[in-house]
């Protein structure tokens, strides 16, 4: 290690509490300190290269070095740096991807409003459904169901949608009127013996038990990721999510797609919606609407919620919501060139050719004993490592196994992300085959190593 990286790594450990990270386990460890960026690659202090095969927290679609991104945010700086959407002001970017941004939706959307993280989209989505059933005086319709599993981010309200056990824990969380029905995960919670339909059946059942319970009267929304991410790369079958929609449907509850994640052509379609036939009330954006080159986050509302929504301002005077930064003009300005580029380099085409690339080569392992599930759709993927291939019995502690195979990965040379024992995958959308092929090759010698460790 150079006596640079030795320098600021002692700064890090000194000065820096990071995001989901062991602290103490950091006093030690330390941190990887990332230099610089050239495509599907990132470098570190050190000058070594990784393939970010997770793109960065799922987000950076074009890569790490895109001139065209980096041209219009600096256009932008010059022109007008800072101006704020309060009070009737606007201005250019954030007036043209709010149009952009309904001529892409799925379904028919009546207005976007911006955030700067997925969290802050996700509370203003909380606080948006209690604004439309109290405009509908139904002030007793305000609970949220998510589910078990969901990742919806960190904020107060949005980790109580959350459903991890580590974003409730020594948090208080999560907050009273916010449930969680149980997780579309047919590999892990199917009973013996039940098949995929009948899987869909119970949870089915078991999400219209939980508002029968409740009364239907007090639901208001459900909310979910189209496939669920950091809960483990999780691909609903085939039929559920038609299923919840019908649910939702029939009890007046709104439904709200949280497609931080699966927007802007993660699932092989622009959106995840798309490809499993939702058609959502609200649709939460983020990630690759800017290929987190800033941050930004968009919440889109049908005309149904936006006329409970605007009657309502207007009884009280306001919409009493916002951030300073709220459709921050260089974020959007960054936003709209990455949505121009991902449509002219067909980068959702090739997101789709990658991806059945990247999930026929991960499944040549499929006979590995480590291996229990490999799953995705899409550019997005995960393989499951278990202790007991016939019995899916997991490592015990949870998660030791899978922090091992990161850790060879990285000395490999690629960047993955364990969520427990799960590996996740999920490279930026301008990835090539060679890339995807290296993605394999690092794989299979983390498998390798992994396997010689669990043995020893
Ligand atoms: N929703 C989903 C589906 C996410 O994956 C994330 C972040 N990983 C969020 C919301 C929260 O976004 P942020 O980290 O920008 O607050």
């Amino acid at each position: 290690m150079s006596n640079f990286t030795r320098a600021l790594h002692a700064g890090d450990i000194a000065f820096h509490l990071h995001s989901y990270t062991n602290a103490r386990a950091h006093e030690e460890a330390g941190p990887l300190a990332i230099e610089r960026g050239e495509g599907v690659f990132v470098y570190d202090t050190d000058g070594r290269r990784y393939i970010e095969a997770m793109a960065g927290l799922w987000s950076v679609a074009l890569g790490f070095d895109e001139p065209r991104l980096v041209e219009a945010a600096i256009e932008q700086m010059r022109k007008l740096p800072f101006y704020h959407t309060f009070t009737h002001k606007t201005h250019q970017p954030a007036i043209e991807l709010a149009e952009k941004l309904i001529s892409l939706a799925p379904v028919p959307m009546s207005k976007v409003h911006f955030t700067n993280s997925g969290s802050e989209a996700n509370d203003t989505v909380v606080k948006m459904v209690r604004y439309y059933n109290n405009a509908r005086d139904l002030p007793r319709k305000k609970k949220i169901i998510s589910r078990i599993g969901a990742y919806h981010g960190v904020t107060v309200a949005a980790a109580s949608l959350t459903g991890l056990p580590n974003n409730h824990r020594a948090f208080d969380l999560p907050l009273p009127n916010i449930l969680h029905t149980l997780c579309p995960h047919y590999y892990r919670f199917a009973e013996a013996g039940e098949t995929e339909t009948a899987f869909i059946d119970r949870l089915a059942r078991e999400f219209e038990a939980l508002i029968e319970r409740e009364g239907p009267d007090t639901v208001a929304a459900f909310i979910g990721e189209p496939v669920m991410a950091a809960g483990g790369v999780i691909v609903p079958p085939t039929g559920y999510w038609s299923r919840i929609q019908e649910i939702c449907r029939r009890y007046d509850i709104l439904l709200v797609a949280d497609e931080v994640v699966c927007g802007f052509g993660r699932t092989g379609s622009m959106f995840g919606c798309t490809t499993f036939g939702i058609e959502p009330d609200i649709m939460v954006l983020s990630k690759q609407l800017s290929s987190s080159y800033q941050p930004l986050a968009a919440v889109l509302i049908n005309d149904k919620v936006y006329q409970q929504v605007a009657s309502q301002s207007a009884a009280i005077g306001t919409f009493g919501h916002g951030f300073t930064a709220s459709g921050h003009p260089v974020a959007t300005a960054v936003a709209l060139e990455n949505i121009r580029l991902i449509e002219e380099r067909g980068l959702v085409e090739n997101a789709k050719r990658m991806g059945k690339r990247l999930l026929s080569g991960l499944s040549r392992y499929a006979d590995h004993s480590l291996v229990g599930e490999i799953r995705g759709i899409g550019f997005i993927a995960a393989v499951e490592l278990v202790a007991d291939k016939s019995t899916k019995a997991r490592f015990d502690p949870a998660g030791r196994v899978g922090a091992y195979f990161n850790a060879c990965c990285q000395s490999h040379g690629m960047i993955v992300r364990n969520i427990g024992d799960s590996i996740a995958f999920c490279p930026p959308l301008i990835a090539k085959e060679g890339h995807v092929d290296q993605i394999l090759d690092c794989f299979s010698k983390a498998l390798e190593d992994t396997d010689r460790w669990t043995r020893s």
